[in-house]
């Protein structure tokens, strides 16, 4: 899948970890642009056949944000191994010491497969998530989800305080199955 990237030649003091954290999805990258833009005056946005639609188009030029639609061929460091720019498909290197790609995002759920649980897609292709309700129920009596499973965008904050949520509805489940049964079980030791 194609991936626009942005670039960002960074002022100094500003973040400049986006080359190794950069994880955003393809169509949701314009939106991480107006973020970059709040670090830098100089952001360039490589669309790499990903097109951009004439009202992105036209905030990016508001915002002063170059778009280069000629394609990336590579990445390019300097001597030293930093990275010194892109080198698109005619040949030009543009300069740049930032570099963030969009990917998008996907919970390791691979070894729940044989339980079937529903997935949903979120929107702006920015991924997958398992569906759930209240609690982190989902359509499989006796599964519950919590954290990055369903919010892929749950830091870790929240992805806690759903899991205790999630933990204090599946303990109330069988504290509610001995309590229905007890009647029964009282009667017959009478
Ligand atoms: C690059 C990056 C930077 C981040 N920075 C921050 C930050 O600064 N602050 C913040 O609050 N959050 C940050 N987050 C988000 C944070 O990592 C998540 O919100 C949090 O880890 C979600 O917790 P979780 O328990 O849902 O998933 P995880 O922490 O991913 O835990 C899932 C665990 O399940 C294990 N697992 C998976 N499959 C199986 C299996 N079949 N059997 C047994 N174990 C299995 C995995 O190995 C993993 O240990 C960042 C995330 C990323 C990717």
């Amino acid at each position: 899948m194609q991936s626009a990237l942005s670039v960002v030649n960074r002022r100094p003091g500003t973040g400049g970890h986006a080359r190794r954290k950069g994880a955003t999805c393809l169509r949701r990258i314009p939106h991480h642009a107006w973020l970059f833009r709040r670090l830098t005056d100089d952001l360039t946005y490589f669309t790499r056949g990903t097109g951009l639609d004439p009202d992105t188009r036209a905030r990016f030029a508001a915002r002063g944000i170059r778009v280069v639609e000629t394609g990336v061929r590579k990445v390019v460091d300097d001597e030293a191994g930093a990275l010194a720019g892109v080198r698109l498909d005619d040949g030009t290197v543009v300069a740049r010491r930032v570099l963030a790609v969009a990917t998008r995002t996907r919970a390791r759920t691979e070894k729940l497969e044989g339980l079937n649980l529903p997935v949903e897609e979120l929107p702006d292709g920015m991924g997958l998530r398992l569906a759930s309700g209240t609690a982190g129920t989902t359509g499989v009596p006796g599964v519950w989800v919590a954290g990055n499973a369903t919010d892929l965008t749950a830091q870790v904050g929240a992805s806690a305080a759903a899991g205790a949520l999630a933990g204090s509805h599946i303990n109330a489940l069988p504290a509610a199955a001995d309590t229905d049964a007890a009647p029964a079980a009282h009667g017959a030791t009478r």
